[in-house]
């Protein structure tokens, strides 16, 4: 669990809005990706990180806000029932406040980790929003550092990068 507000630890700046998942055990779930939420054309395919990735169909210029993580805003309780649940897409947005992109989500919740990722996260008045860290390649899959804080069973990182650091986890945890 990540306790990056409310009862547990104090948030620290952006890095606390730390990203809480525990992968899909099931191979049949397809991103769905809602345009209405994405500043540039995106599609998944396979990824050679884990099963679904979201890609770029055009070129993406530096620092450009490319898809806005969506879904049920929860608080305190209702994060605290959720995280029993097996399959999670929670991203904390502020203390005691996060999204659940498992439902209404834009397709961002299918976004993999990468230890040298070419998104980062942006969250602007509880809005969350991945923001192009580097430019990137027509074609090329987004990632995201997921930062992963607390008692997480699947942290494991076989993302590939040459600085990969084994885990999803946050360097310091
Ligand atoms: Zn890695």
């Amino acid at each position: 669990m990540i306790r990056s507000g409310g009862t547990g630890a104090p948030v620290r700046a952006l890095t606390a809005f730390a990203r809480e998942i525990a992968l899909p055990d099931r191979d049949d779930v397809v991103p769905t990706i809602r345009r209405r939420w994405c500043r540039f054309r995106l599609f998944h395919a396979r990824s050679p990180i884990h099963r679904w990735g979201i890609y770029t169909a055009h070129a993406i210029p530096s620092r450009r806000r490319v898809i806005e993580y969506t879904g049920e805003r929860i608080g305190d309780d209702e994060i605290r029932r959720r995280s029993l649940r097996h399959h999670l897409y929670l991203f904390w947005c502020g203390p005691g406040r996060a999204i659940d992109g498992a439902i209404g989500g834009s397709g961002a919740e299918f976004v993999n980790h990468c230890c040298e990722p070419n998104l980062r996260v942006s969250i602007v008045r509880g809005r969350i929003f991945f923001v192009s860290l580097r430019p990137i390649r027509a074609g090329e899959e987004l990632t995201l550092d997921y930062n992963i804080m607390g008692d997480v069973a699947v942290t494991t990182c076989r993302c590939g990068a040459a600085t990969c650091r084994g885990s999803m986890r946050r360097p310091d945890h």
